[in-house]
């Protein structure tokens, strides 16, 4: 029987047997697998994958957690989850459009490590570590610290930027993961944040609570509830990814009040077909997140095997609008490359405009007509209606 988005798996302990530390996020980090050696000895890679980690040490790292490892199929090769963490050779290959920089961030940097992109909203990068690598990470220059440049975030100087900035209201703390910081370096930074008048509004981008659920403590979300409204984007690509456990972390985190939004990477392979996307969406919300964004990959180096076509990325989510809930439906988007930020990709429902009216396509494929306001003819006069 096919299973349902409300069956969790639990992943306890497969690749590592009945591990006692199991549950405890230092034990879980320690033991990150991050050489060859470390992946051979549970699974059996293919040439292109050993060639990749190769060059990993010098372009991205390699680190998977015990907890994510335990979601690779052993015997599968196409493995959705293999995809997003074990290295390949086609990582040393960079297509003629791939960029160091593909959102072009750094242009962007007043301050080293504030992102302000917005008009209202900045991006803080507040560490370069992660507790597992994806290989199509779009700061990969960055991250993990063996890339081709460091990232030297200036704390006080970007504190000194927001304070000075009445226009920012919004501070999305990412890196890396800031929920790989200490509760207490992530409490000092939310309290230089909060005490900050015009930022009204704070959240973090994390995948922390999908590859190291044991670091969503009652500690952490005590002292997270604290800052409010403080809200948080997640980082699921696959259904299999939601396991009992990360289920449980996000349910602490929403009952701490933090409204939960996902992000995914459209990958080639991994979850490009309406069917995987689908039980995505109905997982994540039995999961109490809501799909935010579903992101063309980006243009980032060595990246190009894992990148799939925005027709299909339109395709998914016309699969999807109508014919499923609307909390569902992520908004597609591309952030433009070079630095444009992020544009919406729609699926064409609207089929003609003019200051007329706007012909317009429903998820059925059926055709409508909205009159606009003030056309011609195209709302009833008074007298034309039938008396009731
Ligand atoms: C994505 C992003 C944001 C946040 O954008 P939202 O659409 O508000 O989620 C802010 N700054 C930068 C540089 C970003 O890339």
């Amino acid at each position: 029987m096919e299973q349902s988005a409300s069956d969790f798996i639990s992943h306890a302990p497969g690749y590592w047997n009945n591990e006692p530390q199991w549950n405890d996020w230092r034990w879980q980090m320690k033991n990150r697998v991050t050489t060859l050696a470390g992946l051979e000895k549970h699974l059996s890679l293919t040439g292109e994958e050993r060639a990749g980690v190769l060059l990993a040490g010098t372009k991205l790292a390699l680190g998977v957690t015990p907890h994510y490892f335990n979601l690779i199929e052993r015997d599968n090769p196409n493995c959705p989850i293999r995809k997003q963490v074990i290295p390949r050779i086609e990582e040393g290959y960079d297509s003629p459009y791939d960029m160091a920089d593909p959102c072009g961030e750094d242009s962007a940097m007043p301050v080293p490590g504030l992102v302000h992109r917005y008009p209202d909203r900045v991006l803080f990068l507040v560490t370069d570590r992660c507790a597992s690598y994806c290989r199509y990470c779009t700061r990969s220059r960055v991250v993990s610290g063996v890339g081709e440049q460091e990232l030297h975030t200036d704390f006080e100087e970007a504190f000194a930027y927001l304070e000075k900035h009445t226009e920012v209201r919004d501070v999305l703390l990412s890196g890396g993961d800031a929920l790989l910081l200490s509760d207490e370096r992530l409490e000092r930074i939310l309290s230089r944040l909060r005490a900050i008048r015009h930022i009204e509004f704070l959240r973090i981008g994390t995948r922390v609570p999908i590859f190291l659920p044991q670091r969503i403590t009652p500690e952490l979300c005590e002292m997270l509830r604290k800052f409010h409204p403080l809200w948080m984007s997640v980082h699921v690509n696959h259904p299999r990814e939601l396991t009992s456990e990360v289920r449980d972390a996000l349910g602490r985190l929403a009952d701490a009040g933090i409204p939960l939004g996902n992000q995914s990477v459209l990958l080639a392979g991994v979850n490009d077909d309406v069917a995987t996307m689908k039980k995505l969406v109905h997982r994540l919300l039995m999961c109490r997140v809501r799909p935010y964004y579903l992101y063309q990959c980006d243009l980032i180096r060595g990246s190009s095997h894992l990148r799939t076509s925005v027709a299909r990325g339109a395709e998914i989510i016309e699969a999807l609008r109508g014919f499923t809930t609307g909390y569902a439906v992520p908004q597609f988007v591309i952030d433009a490359p070079g630095g444009g930020g992020k544009v919406p990709i729609n699926p064409g429902y609207v089929v003609y405009h003019d200051k007329e009216k706007v012909v317009i396509r429903n998820f059925e494929g059926r055709i409508f007509e909205y009159p606009e306001p003030g056309a011609a003819r195209s709302i009833p006069r008074h007298d034309e209606l039938l008396p009731i």
